[in-house]
């Protein structure tokens, strides 16, 4: 496998494609069959209705159309027990006034000796939405008290919704514009600027800045190519902007590849939808196998840290099938750097290269931030776990260490693993819709 060198620019034509899609055809049914047929990866709780947009009033750009909504778990007995309310009170941590994360292991050590056998630390559910400081993404809150919401992954199938117009437009503008790192990051329209977040202008200033970004997007023949950073901006930036790109090029293909007939009323490829937002872009396919091969890496590298994590379905048997299969699934990704080299990123240890990597993580969980502007149910849900599962590959990423015998390793909460699983299940299934849409053409060009 040609490594995919996070150096090589959006325009290089990397002869690694036809081997990753090799590898993606060896490992696909894996990654679906873990992400749709376990528990511990198919049910994802978060906070899908109650969090306001913190960056621009929403209202109007909200989706009605049925193809929008979420179907939640409402009744009880359709959770698995382990994550049903009581069961869950049980697992949380000592309520506390948000200690520090060490501090917090430690009140939670006396609790797990009473959980019993075969509930470990990750059993035990985060009890608040703060971010610990190696964190790329602001983490779902899990626990009992945290108004989150079920939802059965496998059930909400990202497709076609019809979500589009100016509300989409500004998501995408927004998100974008995080990439633009000589700009101070979004400040939140109401909280006050914390130490996360750099000082910048009030929100009707932000406001205005999102509209004529968004005039900007609808003027430009390919906005993309603004946004896309310069060739002499430094790695990560271009790292960061590909990441993005790569994310919503896998969206995209989703809606073209479940798409519906609204003539018909049928659900199923549609070919001009491809052409036009992705073949015509090759650069956004090639962002596409660029997260692919990151988001590998990333799973790869949990190889032997999932061998001590606890799955806590609370059904033992269930519990060692579900380790067996991710263990199997990353033991069959190439390791080493053959496939992504991380290695080459944040090397500046100076002030300079440390502020560069908190700038990047934080403008990244500012983009987390922005799927609360999503005002299409369904597009919320794949966006938050997409962009949890990026944040989760990073997190592993950069901040793993590598391989350092004795070097602490965070946990990751289930939320974490569950999108990173999640979002390796998209990528993958996008890759695969692609070369369908591809022999789709090949047909057509020959006249089929
Ligand atoms: P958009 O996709 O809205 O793109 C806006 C501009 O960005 C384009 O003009 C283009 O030049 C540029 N651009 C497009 N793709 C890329 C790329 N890969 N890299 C760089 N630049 C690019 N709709 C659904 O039907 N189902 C979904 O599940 C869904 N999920 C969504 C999730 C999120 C987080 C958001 C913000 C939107 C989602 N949408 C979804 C809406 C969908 O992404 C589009 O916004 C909508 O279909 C309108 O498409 P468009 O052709 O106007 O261009």
């Amino acid at each position: 496998v040609c490594a995919l060198n996070p150096k090589a620019k959006v325009s290089d034509a990397c002869a690694s494609y036809a081997d990753l899609d090799a590898l993606n055809t060896k490992l696909h049914p894996y990654v679906r069959n873990l992400a749709n047929n376990t528990d511990f990866f198919s049910y994802y709780r978060l906070n899908l209705y109650n969090k306001e947009c913190p960056f621009w009033d929403d209202e109007n750009s909200l989706c009605g159309n049925i193809a929008c909504a979420v179907t939640t778990l409402e009744r009880e007995e359709d959770i698995p027990k382990i994550w049903r309310a009581e069961e869950l009170s049980k697992l949380e941590g000592p309520k506390a006034q948000h200690p520090g994360r060490k501090q917090q292991k430690e009140r939670q050590r006396p609790l797990l000796g009473e959980l019993g056998e075969g509930v470990g630390e990750s059993c035990v559910v985060e009890y608040d939405d703060e971010c610990d400081e190696r964190d790329y993404c602001v983490p779902e809150d899990e626990s009992a008290s945290a108004k989150g919401d079920y939802v059965s992954l496998a059930d909400n199938p990202e497709r076609f919704t019809g979500y589009a117009g100016e509300g989409a437009h500004q998501v995408w503008s927004a998100i974008y514009r995080e990439n633009c790192f000589s700009r101070p990051a979004t400040t939140e329209k109401s909280q006050p600027v914390s130490g996360l977040l750099s000082p910048a202008p009030d929100f009707s200033q932000n406001q205005a800045q999102a509209a004529m970004d968004f005039r900007q997007v609808m003027k430009a023949q390919r906005p993309s190519d603004r946004l896309e950073p310069e060739d002499d901006e430094c790695l990560e930036k271009r790292v960061f902007y590909r990441v993005i790109s790569g994310m919503h090029a896998a969206i995209s293909t989703h809606l073209c590849f479940d798409y519906l007939n609204q003539t018909t009323g049928a659900w199923g490829p549609n070919l001009q939808c491809y052409k036009e937002r992705l073949h015509s872009h090759p650069e956004r396919i090639s962002n596409l196998y660029f997260n692919y091969a990151f988001v590998l890496r990333a799973v790869g590298k949990l190889r032997d840290y999932v061998h001590d994590y606890t799955f806590c379905t609370s059904d033992q048997a269930q519990d060692v099938k579900t380790k067996g299969m991710i263990r199997t699934l990353a033991g069959a990704i190439p390791s080493g750097p053959k496939i992504f080299d991380e290695s080459v990123m944040f090397t500046d240890h100076t002030a300079d290269g440390i502020s560069l990597k908190e700038d990047f993580r934080n403008r990244f969980r500012n983009v987390s931030r922005i799927m609360d502007c999503v005002g299409c149910d369904k597009c919320r849900l794949w966006g938050k776990v997409q962009t949890n599962g990026f944040g989760t590959a990073l997190k592993v990423l950069f901040e793993f260490g590598n391989g350092d015998v004795g070097a602490e390793k965070p946990i990751l909460r289930r939320t974490e693993l569950v999108a990173l699983i999640n979002t390796l299940d998209k990528i993958s299934s996008a890759l695969k819709a692609i070369e369908d849409f591809r022999s789709m053409i090949a047909a057509e060009l020959e006249g089929k």
